[in-house]
């Protein structure tokens, strides 16, 4: 199962990935969670990535392109896996055909997520995420059983700085004008599924087993 999951941030994509990924023992590739890490990390990669990062803007496609190549080449991905935020520009989606041609594979479905602008924003302002094993959570929708801790890890829970306000506006505007074009350009391969993302967790996640299955 070769799949991607597209939508605007905080439609909850990052988390129906990670269930998904566990239902069908796939590794969910989350670019948003390895440029994370490579910040972290202080690598090379992950000091060119930052400042795009922190000002809500797209890392350079290149970079991006380089980090997804090497995952997907790699024997993890041999029996599938789910796409969460790549590609996010049509050069990255081009680049993506051309990796998978190579290795004779193609995609399965793109799972475009969608729900309203005002519930994007409530969504991510109140996410919270696992700096270690990178579980999601929201403080209303999905709470931790112990306030402010991870329950699969311990970990203490973390905002994204990009979750700010001010930050959200910009990735809301990026999404718009270079994200956005991949449902028509996905849709005219015949690959796109739209889903309603705004219902409980479980819902969605049955809608989505049901719409693959
Ligand atoms: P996400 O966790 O998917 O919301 O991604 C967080 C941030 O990482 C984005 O706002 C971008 O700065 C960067 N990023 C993640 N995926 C990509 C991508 N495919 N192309 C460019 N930048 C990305």
């Amino acid at each position: 199962m070769r799949l991607i999951f597209l939508g605007p941030p905080g439609v909850g994509k990052g988390t129906q990935a990670e269930l998904l990924a566990k239902k069908y023992s796939i590794p969910k590739l989350s670019t948003g969670d390895l440029l994370r890490d490579a910040v972290r990390n202080k690598t090379p990669l992950g000091v060119e990535a930052k400042g795009f990062m922190d000002r809500g803007e797209l890392v350079p496609d290149q970079v991006v392109i380089g980090l997804v190549r090497e995952k997907l080449e790699s024997r993890e991905c041999e029996n599938g896996f789910i796409l969460d935020g790549f590609p996010r520009t049509v050069p990255q989606a081009d680049q993506l055909t051309s990796i998978l041609k190579s290795r004779a594979a193609g995609l399965d479905r793109v799972i475009y997520f969608w729900i309203p602008k005002e519930e994007i924003v409530t969504r991510i302002s109140g996410r919270r995420s696992c700096p270690k094993c990178k579980s999601v959570y929201h403080i209303h929708s999905v709470p931790p059983k112990n306030e402010g801790i991870c329950d699969g890890c311990g970990a203490e829970l973390t905002q994204r700085m990009d979750d700010k306000p001010d930050t959200v506006e910009s990735r809301l505007s990026v999404y718009q004008e270079q994200t956005a074009p991949l449902i028509e350009y996905y849709k005219s391969k015949n690959l796109l599924s739209e889903l309603d993302g705004s219902g409980a967790v479980h819902d969605v996640q049955g809608q989505l087993i049901a719409l693959l299955s």
